[in-house]
């Protein structure tokens, strides 16, 4: 994992290069601490945060190019990778340097409480939960979403307007966009939105989980139980990280399993008769 975060930082610290406008901010959370003067000249800002701490005079030309210029970053993974854990990590490191974040997750996942993000370690941190993100303004109120700088976003799987809320608020607002999903379901096929929005992002990050039945690093989420809808909420219970091999032969047993339990329905019923 270590080495896919470093991979990451470095590709973002290249392409952030290739802007004079863009010192390597992309690499959070290793960046090193900014200078205030560093920070004004170079980061895009909100043009009311920009507004609402005066800029400055040397910097406004720059910050004018800049000031609609957001950015979007992308952790995906399977669960219990650590997405939620790199998210907070991501948000606290840009709340360090004196921006204001604002953190969602869905509405849908009220597995510790609605009122904050919590990681599965126990790490907590208060957020908006929302049945979709078009709300997320209104429910803000404009003055305070205009002093937003970064928005975190959680379990971003559940929310069906992720892209056009992307869109907006990078293209069009100038927020720095964090974003942690998964990227495939149990079946391995693509979960919500999260893949339509890596065309935009500025950068992407794949995180990995151990095997739970082997230690190998883990990929894909199993899901243990035999419900077959999509969105089915759940923790260890429901779910495990697994790698390809475990994820291959975890199909074969649910297969197995699935046809063995027919076979008995069948035959009860049968003997009913
Ligand atoms: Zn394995």
């Amino acid at each position: 994992m270590r080495s896919l975060l470093a991979a990451s930082a470095a590709s973002a610290f290249v392409r952030s290069s290739a802007s004079p406008l863009r010192p390597p901010l992309f690499a959070l959370p290793f960046r090193p601490q900014l200078s205030s003067t560093r920070f004004c000249a170079a980061r895009p800002v909100s043009a009311a945060a920009a507004k609402s701490r005066g800029g400055g005079a040397g910097c406004s030309e720059m910050e004018d190019r800049a000031v609609h210029s957001g950015e979007i970053h992308v952790i995906v993974g399977p669960m219990f990778a650590g997405k939620t854990t790199a998210l907070l990590r991501r948000v606290q490191a840009e709340a360090d340097t004196g921006r204001t974040l604002a953190l969602i997750k869905s509405d849908k996942d009220n597995r510790y409480g609605l009122d904050s993000v919590v990681t599965h370690d126990g790490t907590k941190m208060a957020c908006w939960a929302l049945p979709e993100l078009s709300s997320f303004q209104d429910k803000l109120g404009a003055e305070a979403y205009n002093k937003v700088d970064v928005i975190g976003i959680d379990e971003a799987q559940f929310f069906d307007d992720l892209r056009d809320f992307c869109c907006k608020a990078a293209d069009r607002d100038g927020k720095i966009v964090i974003v942690a999903g998964l990227d495939g379901d149990y079946k391995r096929n693509k979960f919500g939105s999260v893949l339509d929005i890596i065309p935009l992002a500025d950068s992407v990050t794949k995180l990995t989980a151990r095997c739970e039945l082997c230690g190998r690093r883990a990929f894909f989420t199993l899901r243990k139980t035999g419900d077959t809808k999509t969105e089915l909420i759940g923790g260890a219970d429901v779910y495990m990280p697994v790698c390809r091999q475990h994820y291959l032969d975890g199909q074969i047993v649910i297969e197995a399993t699935r046809i063995v339990l027919d076979l008995e329905r069948s035959t009860v019923t049968s003997d009913v008769k």
